[in-house]
């Protein structure tokens, strides 16, 4: 028997340059791979009609290359494949687990008042199990015919990450049943990257653990497709030097601007090193020596310390390492 090509994916979304966070998070995906003899795949999640935009995607590309992060074979963009996950979507709907679900966010929240649901004053937006129809002309899936949902049956996954441990998701009581076609007639985020997934062979997920409660549910949603789920790897995300999450709205620690005023890669990448514990200090580092210098198991370590509290953050003196001027 061949042993098995591990396989990670590179998946940024097209809505905005990348920010520092977003670069740490597939930097390390990229080195672990790198170091580790896995084959990389590059997709674009290009879904969201309303926020992707084709000149963000040339952006990001050429951003990845000027670190030095390469990937094997052509990029996917997951706009060109929607043929594809409506016949992913084939099974579901014979299984019965498929029904179309016209709700808006407001009727959703009135719903779950009138059924007294657990988090109904909170103004939750899920679709619950008691929410499902009763009549058998909305099961199945038919493309425009707005919006469908998944049933995603109550009871914790269990999902064993590779450097935070297992970790339980209610992914019924988080997600509800959630919307899997949209009424664009493209696929949701959590069908599309399951599908892909599946279909390009990833064996392991690197991405921030923002994701986390996310793999609950798309290891379901692989379950239910006859799959087996990847090996998950969430890391820490990047906070600011005041503690908040970095946000590509926020425009000032992108890519670009960083580049505009005259970073170099390496000082990029030195200065994640450290966010990473992989250095003391954030001296120069190309992306072959992060490659060279990344440990799984010290990552782990690090990962692991996040999960009690400890948050990476920027440092002000980093600013002007970089020349930005928050
Ligand atoms: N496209 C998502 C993002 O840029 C990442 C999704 C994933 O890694 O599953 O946030």
């Amino acid at each position: 028997m061949t042993p098995e090509r591990r396989t990670t994916r590179l998946a940024p979304s097209p809505t905005g340059d990348l920010h520092l966070g977003n670069v740490r998070s597939l930097l390390v995906g990229w080195a672990l791979a790198r170091r580790l003899g896995w084959n990389v795949v590059l997709r674009m999640e290009d879904l969201d009609g309303d926020r992707c935009r084709a000149e963000w995607e040339a952006v990001i590309i050429e951003g990845l290359r000027w670190l030095g992060i390469d990937w094997d074979g052509p990029e996917r963009r997951q706009s060109d494949r929607i043929d594809h996950y409506a016949s992913a979507m084939q099974p579901l709907s014979e299984a019965g687990l498929v029904f179309s679900c016209q709700r808006s966010r407001r009727e959703l929240r009135a719903a779950a008042e009138a059924l007294g649901a657990p988090h109904a004053g909170e103004g939750s937006t899920i679709s619950t199990v008691a929410m499902r129809p009763t009549s058998p002309d909305r099961m199945g899936f038919t493309r425009r015919t707005g919006n469908h949902r998944l049933m995603v049956d109550p009871g914790p996954e269990t999902v064993r990450d590779q450097l935070l441990g297992e970790r339980e998701v209610d992914v019924s009581g988080r997600f509800g049943d959630p919307i899997v076609w949209t009424r664009r007639d493209t696929p949701s985020y959590q069908l599309a990257v399951v599908v892909d997934d599946l279909d390009q062979g990833v064996t392991d997920v690197v991405r921030a653990s923002d994701l986390l409660p996310s793999a609950g549910l798309q290891q379901r949603i692989t379950g239910l497709l006859g799959g087996d789920a990847p090996r998950w790897w969430h890391l820490p995300l990047l906070l600011d030097e005041r503690g908040r999450r970095l946000a590509k709205r926020d425009g000032d620690l992108t890519l670009g601007r960083l580049r505009a005023e005259g970073a170099r890669p390496e000082m990029i990448i030195g200065l994640l090193a450290r966010t990473c514990e992989m250095q003391e200090d954030a001296g120069p580092m190309t992306a072959d020596e992060f490659v060279g210098g990344l440990d799984p198991e010290r990552l782990r370590g690090w990962a692991e310390r996040d999960g009690s509290g400890h948050r990476d953050r920027l440092r002000a003196s980093d600013y002007d390492l970089l020349r930005i001027h928050p």
